[in-house]
């Protein structure tokens, strides 16, 4: 047999770096699976099953043989659904089942968008088109848009702003060569939520740069924890989720992206969408459509009838999971508050912690690993107390070497025995 050892891989794929956040699900699952007491905060999923009327809904379309081809974008029943509460919900104008693409997952969502939108650069010297991406951010914007050919630059948040981009900081980032802004709200990580005031303010700096600098700027609004909302904003008031595609200066340049995975508790159905809005929107879903008959085909039709049922028949259900996230998100930063030398935001929507733990940095654990990041704090967290976190740093290059983020979508028995071990493992830093 030949020597294998000359053969590369492609470029693009060597120089794609790797999901931080699978890695350590798949380290904390791995160590479940050899017997070892993990405690796993790592894995952004609900620890809810899927609704029962959207597991009864794929059953029987099962039974019925949905289980061929589909519509390239998703059949028309569930793109004329989203559509309908794109409109009436998310306030989003001139949406129709032909600005929709049902897609496999949000992560192929924004893989697809980032592809149609970015192109590699093919005349030496010739500047790539930029990607504006506030940050902390979640860990796989910034690869994703880099591998389409983006150049991504960060924009770093304070927890002053509450790690939320300003609109004054948005225009100064803008350049004739920017694309794409990205925006995520409720966050992942820092589970904070834009208002509707500040969409207001990010909107109209963007219509303003498309009318002068940047003719070619769309958004892209990853709202996938729309329905997770249970803080209050700055006034006290309960927070309210809102699509930057609803104002109508930017609609038709805006992308909006979303997903049952989070809300309904269906991560592993691997289901997702995108929409535009008026002629941009559905000549960009036309492009998308092209790009998913030439990679995945479609979806799975049995798996749309569930997500019909998740999104008409389980509003009880999403409720009971609104109100058990938002007395976890209570519990936990009450609980990780106590630990000293951690600083954390309130939890708005979604269901995670980025605590600030630079207090920590420089010190040692008992067994000797010097904590000189987040990436070490997590590794000695795992080593040493079998408690699975996320370090930062590929959440933001400039700050994310001080947090580790936390999911609270466990059951509450974890999350106290996890403040507890966290607390141990801070105890026994010198
Ligand atoms: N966007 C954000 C902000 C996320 O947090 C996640 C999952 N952690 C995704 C996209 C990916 O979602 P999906 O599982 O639907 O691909």
């Amino acid at each position: 047999m030949s020597g294998t050892a000359a053969i590369s891989l492609s470029a693009r794929v060597d120089s794609l770096k790797a999901s931080s956040t699978v890695a350590v699900m798949n380290k904390a699952k791995a160590l479940k699976a050899a017997g070892v007491d993990v405690l796993n905060f790592s894995a952004g999923e609900p620890d809810f099953n899927t609704p029962q009327p959207a597991k009864a809904a794929a059953i029987a379309a099962i039974n019925a043989n949905a289980t061929k081809y589909i519509d390239t974008a998703g059949d028309v029943p569930t793109r004329e659904l989203l559509a309908k509460l794109l409109t009436e919900r998310n306030k989003i104008p001139n949406v129709t089942k032909d600005h929709v693409l049902v897609t496999a997952g949000v992560k192929m969502a924004l893989y697809l968008a980032y592809q149609a939108l970015f192109d590699v650069p093919t005349v030496p010297g010739q500047p790539q088109q930029e990607m504006l991406l506030p940050v902390p951010a979640w860990v796989s914007f910034n690869p994703m848009a880099v591998l389409a050919g983006a150049k991504v630059i960060e924009l770093p948040t304070t927890p002053e702003a509450d790690f939320k981009l300003t609109a004054a900081q948005l225009k100064a980032a803008i350049t004739p060569r920017t694309r794409a802004v990205m925006l995520n709200s409720p966050s992942n990580p820092c589970s904070t939520m834009y208002s509707r005031q500040e969409l207001a303010a990010i909107a109209a700096v963007i219509a303003e740069a498309a009318r002068t600098i940047a003719p070619q700027i769309v958004v892209i609004s990853d709202e996938l924890y729309q329905n997770i909302v249970f803080g209050t904003d700055a006034s006290g008031r309960p927070a309210e989720h809102v699509s930057i595609g609803s104002f109508p200066d930017i609609a038709e340049r805006t992308i909006t992206i979303n997903g049952p995975g989070k809300s309904f508790a269906m991560t592993g159905w691997r289901l997702g969408w995108l929409s535009g809005s008026g002629e941009f929107g559905k000549r960009f879903i036309a492009g998308l459509t092209k790009l998913q008959g030439q990679s995945i085909t479609c979806v799975s039709g049995f798996s749309l009838a569930a997500m019909r049922s998740a999104l008409t028949e389980c509003d009880a259900e999403l409720e009971m999971m609104r109100k058990a996230f938002a007395s976890r998100a209570s519990l936990f930063t009450g609980l990780l508050r106590q630990i000293p030398g951690l600083k954390l935001a309130n939890p708005v929507g979604a269901f995670y912690v980025f605590p600030d733990i630079s207090a920590h940095l420089g010190k040692s654990t008992p067994k000797g690993a010097v904590i000189a990041s987040a990436a070490d704090f997590a590794a000695a967290l795992l080593d040493e107390h079998h408690m699975a976190v996320v370090p930062g740093e590929d959440f933001s290059q400039a700050t994310g070497h001080k947090h580790i983020r936390m999911s609270f979508a466990c059951d509450e028995a974890q999350l106290r025995a996890g403040a507890e071990r966290l607390g141990r493992f801070v105890a026994s830093l010198k």
